[in-house]
């Protein structure tokens, strides 16, 4: 893509108020938009970040079974009220009234509208496991919406729920996805932390969240510096410095940022909104269920909380809107025309910066984007290209062709 058509350009301040970094920099350099406090869009250059992180999360869910879904996010009041969630949730849950006196609520979850399809659809133990998930939008009234698009009113999820003949069938596929989460993060490019948390809202159990060390989040966590032990700090009662898993005295504390959670949460909701069915022996029984949730407008913000500098973002490779920002400067036009021609025709996503502006503007967007490679062309490159990864400072002046076969793989 051209930059001259990309909307809308980099900005030089962040807008006022914009306290955290995820907020100043994904705003500068054009990827969100807020329309108000919670509310943001997402331009065409966080679209594509998000849905890069999309794919890798539908990759990992599809490889363990999950089959992917959309469903609606106007519910009636009636289905919250099975589960006493209308009351139980008043306080998040947006709730409407139509012209005729219906009532609705904007979804902020959807373990009521699984289990209707369940109840609708499921009869006998040849029925299940079922495990099903979507991407769409959340709403939730969050009290203090300010940690840029870490905290959204209105956001989206990657929503995952399962149902089980039993506990221990459940407790199985629970333990698969924590896998699949770790792997999918990992992918993604952190280093998360599992930590126990409690349920809240959402069960009495407990449940393990996916929590990234970072001094822009709202939690705070203690972990274990030799193993993998972790736990978010509203669990504790009192401070521990031993290790309750490997015994080691490697307690750390820091400040994190939640972007996964999963929940086993049993029988209760199966029992109150009547989901069952008949097993082997023609008894009636209440679904197993789970519920498991990622946050990608989350992730995004995440990712530049934990990767960026004074400059601007550096993008972890396998999230970046494009892989290389190629740089023309006067005398280099021709050069890099033919460049972003071959880079594209070999499936190399390119952001070529052909603007009619100065060179410290087009180096400076260029940080401020934070694509993981530029190339830059000029009169005086010559036959070579200079190359420069974002998060290094030096820059190399290597010939045209290597360049060419390493990015294409010719
Ligand atoms: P928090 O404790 O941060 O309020 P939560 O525990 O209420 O989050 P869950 O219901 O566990 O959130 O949601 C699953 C995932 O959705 C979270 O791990 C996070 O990635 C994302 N998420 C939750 N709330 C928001 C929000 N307000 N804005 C953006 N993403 C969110
Ligand atoms: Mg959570």
């Amino acid at each position: 893509m051209k930059y001259s058509n990309v909307f809308p350009k980099t900005k030089k301040t962040a807008p006022t108020g914009a306290e955290s970094v995820n907020h100043q920099l994904l705003v500068r350099a054009g990827f969100v938009d807020q329309l108000m406090a919670g509310s943001w869009t997402l331009l065409p250059l966080g679209f594509r970040v998000v849905t890069k992180i999309n794919e890798i999360i539908r990759e990992e869910m599809n490889a363990i079974g999950g089959q992917e879904m959309l469903m609606p996010l106007l519910h009636p009041k009636e289905i919250w009220n099975e589960t006493g969630r209308w009351d139980k949730a008043a306080e998040i849950l947006y709730k409407l009234k139509d012209s005729r006196e219906h009532e609705y609520a904007l979804s902020f979850t959807h373990e009521e509208i699984v289990m209707d399809l369940l109840r609708k659809h499921i009869q006998s133990y040849q029925d299940l496991p079922v495990a099903v998930y979507h991407f769409s939008t959340k709403f939730r009234n969050e009290p203090r919406a300010r940690s840029g698009i870490l905290r959204g009113r209105e956001f989206m999820m990657k929503d995952l729920y399962s149902a089980h003949v039993s506990e221990e069938d459940l407790m199985e596929y629970y333990e698969k996805v924590k896998e699949a989460y770790k792997k999918i993060f990992k992918r993604l490019g952190f280093e998360i932390r599992v930590t126990e948390a409690s349920g809240g809202v959402f069960t009495d159990k407990h449940t393990h969240e996916f929590q990234v060390l970072s001094d822009g989040g709202e939690d705070t966590i203690f972990y274990c510096g030799t193993c993998d032990w972790g736990v978010n700090k509203e669990l504790m009662d009192e401070k521990i410095d031993t290790c309750p898993l490997c015994g080691k005295k490697d307690i750390r504390t820091g400040k994190s940022i939640e972007v996964g959670n999963i929940f086993p949460l049993g029988k209760w909701y199966a029992e109150k909104m009547k989901v069952s069915f008949t097993d082997e022996t023609g008894q009636k029984k209440p679904v197993w269920f789970g519920s498991y949730g990622i946050g990608p407008t989350r992730v995004m913000g995440t990712a530049v909380e934990v990767s960026h500098d004074d400059r601007g973002i550096v993008w972890f490779p396998q999230i970046a809107p494009f892989a290389v920002h190629l740089v023309s400067l006067p005398g280099g036009e021709e050069k890099a025309h033919v460049l972003y021609e071959t880079l594209q025709k070999n499936h190399v996503e390119v952001l070529w910066d052909d603007r009619k502006v100065s060179a410290g503007v087009k180096f400076g967007d260029a940080d401020l984007i934070g694509i993981p490679l530029r190339l830059v062309v000029s009169a005086k490159t010559g036959d070579q290209i200079e190359l420069k990864k974002r998060s290094e400072k030096e820059a190399k002046l290597i010939p045209l062709q290597a360049v060419m076969s390493t990015l294409t793989g010719t």
